[in-house]
């Protein structure tokens, strides 16, 4: 459930405490407690306030309790009626009281390289190259992509595990015979002949279609042996049979963010000196947000931040109070995932190559009477 949400009548991001405290305000009423909000207020959030993702109206607000089921401090806000859009961030029971991956929030500054982050954000508010609204359009942008542009998974996260065990035999068959040379008892009984590599090759044969399904992931960059490719697989898991956002519509605005996100990590002493760069998300989110508002146009997007560069210093940092979109989380491991599955590949039910190397090379050895494998 968002810890923030957007007033429409602000033009602006507020969370839970910001928002009482102008309604007390407006009202000329004080507030005690989040239990005791008077209705006429609560009607009037419910058609002024938006989901951040997903920009439905219905705001109420809720104390969150603890597991315990004691009142916690911390307040946020749920939609129930009409309730979240489908695809929403904040739609799902797994996405309660934590904020989506995707969404960067920019009031946390633990790290120098989010209050740096932070800090271009309010003097790029505070000289108009952006505003508020400008990052709620952003997000509301991310989300209609999202919702024209979903593809069910289907791939069977096992593919990685069984390519790459296949890659590994392919390895482990070298120094084996030569296809289409028959394996004698004379050739068995050299001393060194090498088992496991036969036994190796032997696998290899029974799935040739392996070398086009590497060939075609070659052919393509997948990839798939990487850090991206480990969380492609376990995206593929958690994710099965749902309908996801499909990286491959965003694909210029991607690397255009890249770019800059990298050219930014780059020139920007402050960005420079932090750990983690131009991949993190908030310098991913910055760049992003950039480049929206200049209809992705990665030369004026550049202007816009070396003014907000020279104009640093002295922003009014509640300005900054707001959750920046990452449009591209997780993008290059989603790439793997669609890229992959586009491919078609059948994964048999056993993908033990291992156990099965070893069964043919215990078979092998038996047959030609050789002494059992070693262990
Ligand atoms: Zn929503």
């Amino acid at each position: 459930m968002p810890l923030t949400a957007y007033s429409t009548s602000q033009r602006a991001e507020l969370d839970v405490e910001q928002t009482l405290k102008r309604l007390a305000a407006e009202f000329g009423q004080p507030y005690t407690s989040v239990d005791a909000i008077p209705e006429a207020w609560r009607a009037y959030l419910r058609t002024d306030l938006q989901c951040p993702s997903c920009f439905v109206n219905g705001a109420e607000i809720v104390r969150s309790a603890t597991k315990t089921g004691k009142a916690s401090r911390q307040s946020f806000f749920r939609f129930t009626t009409p309730g979240h859009r489908p695809h929403c961030d904040f739609g799902s029971p797994e996405t309660a009281n934590t904020v989506p991956e995707n969404l960067v929030l920019l009031t946390e500054s633990k790290s120098n390289l989010t209050r740096a982050v932070r800090e271009l954000v309010c003097t790029g508010i505070e000289q108009g190259v952006f505003s508020q609204v400008s990052i709620r359009d952003m997000r509301e942008w991310f989300f209609n992509k999202k919702v024209a542009s979903l593809f069910a998974v289907t791939l069977d996260s096992r593919l990685f595990t069984w390519i790459s065990a296949l890659q590994e035999n392919m390895f482990r068959s070298s120094g084996a015979l030569p296809g289409g040379v028959a394996l004698t008892p004379e050739i068995a009984a050299l001393p060194q002949f090498d088992w496991r590599a036969e036994a190796a090759r032997r696998v290899m044969e029974r799935y040739p279609q392996h070398e086009a399904n590497m060939q075609a992931i070659m052919d393509r960059r997948i990839a798939m042996f990487g850090d991206s490719g480990k969380r492609a697989q376990s995206l593929s898991q958690r994710f099965n049979g749902r309908s996801v956002f499909d990286p491959a519509v965003l694909v210029n605005e991607y690397g255009k963010t890249r770019s800059l996100a990298e050219f930014i990590g780059h020139n920007y002493a402050p960005l420079k000196a932090a750990k983690g760069g131009a991949g993190t998300a908030s310098v991913l989110a910055l760049s992003a947000l950039l480049l929206f508002v200049r209809g992705w146009d990665v030369s004026l997007a550049i202007s816009d931040f070396v003014k907000i560069a020279a104009a640093v210093g002295g922003a009014n940092k509640n300005l900054g109070n707001v959750m920046g979109l990452n449009p591209f989380h997780d993008y290059e491991a989603w790439e793997i995932l669609k890229r992959m599955q586009d491919l078609k590949i059948a994964v048999p039910d056993n993908i033990d190559i291992q156990a099965e190397r070893a069964a043919i090379e215990a078979e092998l050895r038996q047959q030609f009477s050789a002494r059992p494998m070693a262990v």
